[in-house]
């Protein structure tokens, strides 16, 4: 497989796909790995985290640099990734212990009762390129700690990336042949799952996520599943500081050039601030700096696929047939790389894909609403369910709004966010199951439950 930059289409080098023989060698000495991990205490399974941590900080550089070569993200944002992440560890850290060791539920006259929390055995898990850091950490880390061998599929977007991330493990002190890199594209995805694998954790496209869904039911295992959102944004009529709204809104639908699984990807404005809050934003837009990855200024890189810009494009042009208005962007910038002008669009409605379909770019449709209850029900109006915010001035206004929403996740004046503290999880075609909180943690074992009796008085 040929990897190219993004950037500027130059050849970073080739990747070696794993055969269905190197697969199932690999498969062979993490299940071995394991029979032995699963024997360490869960303060042992915890230690190499910390030195984890070091050599990540001490390695950033490079590894930002070849993470903005994968995939095109601006260096500054692979930077703040890499750091960002440094929370997740942290939160393993201090809380695996504690969710993982086993737990007494109850004592009676009669019996003790309790719950232990096992480790599935090997898991496989198929990744996606956007975040590899946090989404490989939300997985992997807490995969390793419940005791687990791992097979790991970074993406094709993000192999580079993948390798390094897992080397640093071997070099904290985590067994070389509990983790072992699986290289490929959606073949070898496949392919793993053919394996006798305990449990598969995927993060990627709905489309994806369904057939590895079917391919896996008849193996009765443990599937995790988190896709793609359409995720709303609701600027409500009492909002005071329309500037920092519109920051917020800004990051929620650019950072990372859109391609956030939680990015704002649809936007409801109340129509008294409707004129106002699109004049700001497209003021913002076109202030943003589109270029270079490696410039420190640079907010807007390439794209990470070629193919995604003929779908922006697709959803742009649907949207103008359908009536409505393109206020900046609108089309691919004419250059070496994949670049797409930051693109908003108004007077949109929810005929158009680009208010109903995942569009993993920098476009956003705008739609003014009369009243909170129209919000309520266009934002209803999706069949992906990730996560939704509301941006009021008092939390009483947004509440309401916020408790009717099909979503794992909602926010109040703050969006595209991730927290180790609370759980991340899809419904609908966004997925099924969590990472992160102790959710998250336990989502990595099998309970076993203890029901213990003693003849002795
Ligand atoms: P993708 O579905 O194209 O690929 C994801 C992974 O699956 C890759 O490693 C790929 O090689 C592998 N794969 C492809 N076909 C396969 C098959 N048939 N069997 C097994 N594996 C296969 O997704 P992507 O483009 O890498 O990622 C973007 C998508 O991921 C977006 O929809 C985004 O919203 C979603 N995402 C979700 C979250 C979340 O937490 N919910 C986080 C990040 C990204």
């Amino acid at each position: 497989m040929q990897l190219i930059n993004p950037a500027n289409e130059t050849f970073l080098g080739h990747l070696v796909q794993d055969s269905s023989e190197m697969i199932l060698e690999k498969y062979n000495k993490v299940v071995q790995a394991q029979k032995e991990w699963k024997k360490v205490g869960i303060k042992d399974r915890i230690q190499w985290i910390s030195k984890y941590k070091k050599l990540l900080l001490q390695n950033i550089d490079h590894l930002a640099l070849t993470l903005t070569e994968d995939m095109g993200k601006p260096l500054s944002q692979s930077k703040g990734e890499i750091k960002g992440a440094m929370g997740r560890l942290d939160y393993f850290i201090n809380h695996c212990e504690q969710y993982l060791s086993t737990e007494t539920v109850n004592v009676s006259e009669t019996h003790t009762e309790m719950i232990a929390y096992e480790p599935l055995g090997v898991i496989a898990n198929i990744s996606a390129w956007n975040f590899p850091y946090n989404i490989g950490f939300n997985v992997f880390i807490p995969a390793i700690v419940a005791g687990n061998g791992v097979l790991y599929k970074p993406s094709e977007f993000c192999s580079r990336t993948g390798e390094k991330m897992i080397s640093l493990l071997f070099d904290a002190g985590v067994p070389k042949n509990l983790v072992k890199v699986i290289q490929g594209g959606g073949k070898t995805g496949a392919a793993l799952l053919d394996l006798d694998i305990d449990a598969v954790y995927f993060t990627g496209s709905h489309k994806t996520g369904q057939s590895i869904y079917n391919k896996v039911a008849s193996k009765m295992i443990p599937c995790q599943l988190e896709l793609g959102g359409k995720d709303p944004l609701y600027i409500t009529a009492d909002n005071a500081n329309l500037i920092s709204v519109v920051d917020s809104a800004i990051e929620g639908v650019f950072w990372n050039n859109g391609q956030s699984c939680c990015a704002v990807e649809r936007i409801y404005v109340h129509h008294s601030l409707y004129d106002q809050f699109l004049d700001l934003f497209v003021q913002k837009v076109n202030a943003m700096k589109i270029g270079n990855p490696m410039d420190d200024d640079t907010f807007i890189g390439p794209l990470a696929r070629k193919q995604q810009i003929n779908i922006l494009q697709s959803q742009v042009d649907d949207a103008l047939a359908k009536g409505a208005t393109v206020l900046t962007g609108g089309k691919a910038l004419e250059c070496k790389g994949y670049y797409y002008m930051p693109t908003v669009v108004s007077n949109v409605d929810h005929t158009m894909s680009i208010m109903n379909e995942e569009s993993f770019g920098p476009i956003i449709g705008i739609q003014k609403v009369a009243s909170d209850e129209e919000a309520i029900k266009l934002m209803k109006d999706s069949k992906f369910g990730l996560s939704s915010a509301v941006f009021s001035d008092k939390y009483q206004t947004a509440k309401p709004i916020l408790d009717t929403m099909d979503t794992g996740t909602v926010y109040w004046n703050c969006c595209d966010r991730v927290s180790p503290y609370t759980p991340w999880s899809g419904r609908h075609n966004s997925g099924i199951g969590s990472t992160l909180s102790h959710i998250g943690i336990r989502a990595f074992t099998q309970p076993k439950a203890y029901q213990l009796k003693s003849f002795e008085k």
